[in-house]
Parts: C-alpha cells; structure tokens; sequence
C-alpha cells in the first residue's frame, strides 16, 4: 500500500510547500513504519517523541513561509556522528553509556536546514566491517531478505536498511573504505561518499581520519543532491575540511552528458567476476552510451595494493585513534588493581574482535621495527593509486565500475566470519577511492537472480561531484530500479 514514506524527499518537500501534506503526517508515517519494522534492527536508539514534536515547529514554519532547505524532513542518523544531549555509541560496548556534549558538524547543518531526527542507526562498531555483523547490538537485517536473513552490508547496514525499509526519509552515514556504498549496493538505495574534505569530521567519531568521509544514504539520486548540499561545507574546526565553493549540485540533475568520457577499468574485471555483475556493468555503460557518452577504456594498475594498503594504514590510523577510549574520561570504565589494570580490563571488555584485531594490526605496522616496512610502503603504495586515478582523469571524466564483486550474503555466513580476509576482499571495488580521496556514488542497478538489489559505482575527479550527479541521474532513469 502506497502511503507517505514512498515519497522521496523532493517529492515531500513540494507536498510540504503546497500544504498537501504536514510535517507532523509525515513524520507519524516514517514513525510508523518505524515501529512496524524492528525486526530489522536498523535502529539503536530512537528519538521519535523529539522529532514528532520538532514537527509541530516545523509546521508552523510552513504556515509563516520561513521553512528552510529540508524543514520537517525526518532523517536516520548513524550511531558515529555524535548528538547533543542522545546517546552515540558507535555500536560499541565502550561507548554505550556515552551522551555527548555537543552537536556533529553535519548533524547540526541538517538541524539547520529544519531536519527532524527519528533516531541513531545500527552500524558496525567503530565503523569497522563490512557486514554490520561487529555491531555491539547485533546485525541489521536486510530488508530485501527472503527467508534466510541476510547481512545489510556494512558499516552503514542501519542506515541503508532505514532507507530501503522507508523507517526514514534519508540517513547519514560515513565511508572510510566503502561504508556509504556498500550498504547501499546491498538495500537496493543510493549514497554518495563526497570528496574528502567535503564534509567536516568534526564530532563524527574518529576511525581513520585521513580516509573518513560523511555522505547521506537516500531514495534517489536527487535526494542525494538535497542531502549533500545540506551536509557539506567548510568547517573551522576541522582543519582538513575544504573552503572550496559547494555548487547546487541539484542543477547538475538533468544536464545532458553527450560527448562525456566514461571510464572502465580493466583491472576490475578479473577473470572469475560474478558472471552477472559483469552484465549489469555492460548494461550500464551501454545506458550511458546511448544517452550520448563515450566508453573509454582505462587501466588503474596498481588496483591490487589498494587493499592490503588500505588494511595497512585504516587499522594504523585507528589504532592511534582508539588509543583515547581508556575508561577514565568517557565511556564504559571496568575497575581494576592500579591504572594499567583498569585500562586493560576496560579495554578488553569494551571492544568486541574485529576492532581488537584492527587495533593489534595497526599497533604492529606502527611499531619501530616495522613502520618502514609496512606503514611507509602502504603510504608510498596509496601515492601510486591516487597517480593511477589522475592518470586516469586525463583520458576520462567519470570512472564505472560494480559496488560489490558479490550480492548480500547470510548473516553469520561462516566463509566471512571464519577469516577476516574473506570480508576485506569485498572491499575490492570502493577503498581506492577513500585512498585517493575521491568522491563516488553507489546507485542500484538491478536485481539478481535471487532478487537482490545489485550496485553500480560512478568514481569522479576530487570536488567534481556535479559529473557524478550528472551521470547518476541518466543511469538511474536507464536502470528504472523499483525500489522496496
Ligand atoms: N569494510 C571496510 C572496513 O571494514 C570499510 C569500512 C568503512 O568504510 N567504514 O574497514
């Protein structure tokens, strides 16, 4: 049955101006849905009661014409960005008593902008995985599943199932090595990871700073335009944010794309590609193709380090990152003898595996005897992927290639639990891009056999998003994806 949260945020918004609809009807719709879909498990915490009663503002603000940029839009907020005054926990044991002080960057510009939030979203903690199955609160189930539940992907598996499931308008989410676009591959929706710098970091809680991006998960490619215009900007207190103009990246929307060079690289269709994905990816260049770009083959070559260099330095940067949860300031405290003992009990208890194991791994490629042979190679390592790309760009202006070599997978599929390099190969196709610092997008494509949504990745040069929105908006028309 059709009801408000099949609306897409632009679709709202004009309902919202014309009085069709009221920003307390859509909000009690999204809450709705919200309560009737638990059993995904996309939430954490929810902040519906605030939200139905920031509507009523909202309201009010139609009725005197001073609605803002997404007044009365009801959005997910991942559990890394940091809320003043709810909870933020992201997903962890160590941080499942913390309630921050201040306000993210992006969640305050969607505050700003007259956004209403239903509440955190499920995720894998600390952001690390690709499954949302390290989530201290349990995996997200994908709305998409049959009957075996499958994985939502990870690590914005709440926030791609949020907006699949239609319990929000549009989320956000971050993306150190994939996590905007691999959920997103997975549930059928679309995200986009701007350029590095896009987006502040500040209050969003830290992984591997020099690859962490914030980005929204929509329902189209338009949303996204809306969401990103919202969440971007400079930003004082993050010294890596960038002061460089954001275009209206909504009037990219439309624009025609004859004559635009698309890349494909070959190094990422090694032999043994999913046989299908391969052929959504022809479909793709050809819906392109025949909206007037042109297909150009190009080479990355030094594609088949990203990985271990991404296994490198993000595990590096968060081992030093991680070094401040020590159960004295903030967050779980497990009491011991003396302050080394109480640093190691808390510690032990309040990270779950993965991020033990990123820790350890990250600690031993900074150590003395071996930061030259790991940590500078992989650095060396991520100079030449970032050259391959602006190589690249000289032949190309927007590179395609798969979201994901593979279709969501069961949850507790024991080939992804049993070793961990299993779950990093899924990665293949999106750390190059947190590597180089580049934005991309992931749209659907398609169904698979089994009638699970497949995702398509549009790469673009550094602050050139508007070609990303561009294509998108022609390939997500060719695709004519139905969503949930
Ligand atoms: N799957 C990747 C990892 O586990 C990416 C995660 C992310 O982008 N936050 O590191």
């Amino acid at each position: 049955m059709s009801d408000l949260t099949d609306l897409t945020i632009a679709e709202s918004l004009s309902k919202l101006k014309s009085r069709e609809i009221s920003p307390v009807e859509l909000t009690q719709a999204y809450v709705q849905k919200l309560n009737d879909n638990h059993k995904y498990n996309a939430f954490v915490t929810l902040t519906a009661e605030k939200a139905l009663s920031d509507a009523e503002e909202a309201e009010k603000r139609y009725a005197n014409n001073t609605n803002r940029l997404l007044e009365g839009i009801p959005l997910g907020i991942k559990d890394l960005f940091c809320t003043k005054g709810i909870k933020t926990t992201a997903c962890s044991h160590i941080l499942d008593n913390f309630i921050p002080q201040y306000e993210s960057t992006v969640t305050q510009n969607l505050l700003d902008d007259g956004a209403l939030f239903l509440g955190k979203l499920n995720m894998d903690e600390f952001a690390m995985g690709g499954s949302n199955e390290t989530s201290y609160f349990g995996p997200v189930v994908n709305p998409w599943s049959k009957n075996t539940p499958l994985v939502a992907g990870g690590s914005s598996g709440g926030s791609a199932a949020a907006v699949a499931a239609k319990m929000c308008a549009a989320a956000t989410a971050t993306d150190t090595g994939g996590s905007i676009r691999e959920p997103s591959a997975f549930c059928g929706v679309t995200g986009i990871k701007p350029t590095y710098g896009r987006c502040s970091r500040y209050g969003i809680v830290a992984f591997a700073s020099s690859l962490d991006q914030a980005g929204p998960i929509c329902k189209d490619v338009r949303d996204c335009a809306l969401l990103l215009n919202s969440m971007a900007g400079y930003d004082p207190k993050d010294s890596t944010s960038s002061k460089r103009e954001i275009p209206d990246f909504s009037l990219s929307l439309g624009k025609d794309i004859k004559g635009l060079k698309v890349g494909i690289p070959a190094e990422y269709r090694p032999d043994g590609l999913n046989p299908e994905i391969a052929s959504y990816w022809d479909k793709a260049a050809q819906i392109l193709k025949d909206c007037g770009a042109e297909i150009i083959n190009i080479n990355l070559p030094h594609t088949k380090y990203a990985l271990p260099a991404y296994y490198v330095i993000a595990p590096a940067e968060a081992s030093s990152n991680l070094a401040r949860y020590d159960g004295v300031r903030y967050g779980l405290r497990v009491d011991g003898n003396g302050l080394d003992e109480q640093y190691i009990n808390t510690r032990t208890e309040g990270f779950g595996a993965e991020v033990k194991r990123r820790i350890l791994i990250g600690t031993y490629v900074l150590s003395a005897g071996y930061y030259d042979a790991y940590y500078l190679k992989a650095q060396k390592v991520r100079r030449l992927i970032k050259n391959d790309f602006d190589n690249a760009f000289q032949k190309c202006d927007i590179i395609l290639t798969p979201t994901s070599p593979i279709e969501p997978f069961a949850i507790g599929d024991t080939k992804m639990l049993e070793n961990p390099i299993n779950m990093y190969l899924n990665d293949v196709f999106t750390v190059s891009v947190n590597l180089a610092g580049l934005p991309a997008m992931s749209l659907p494509i398609g169904l698979s056999q089994n009638s699970l949504p497949l995702g398509m990745q549009l790469i673009g040069r550094a602050f050139d998003e508007d070609t990303i929105f561009k294509a998108a908006y022609h390939l997500e028309r060719g695709a004519n994806f139905v969503r949930m």
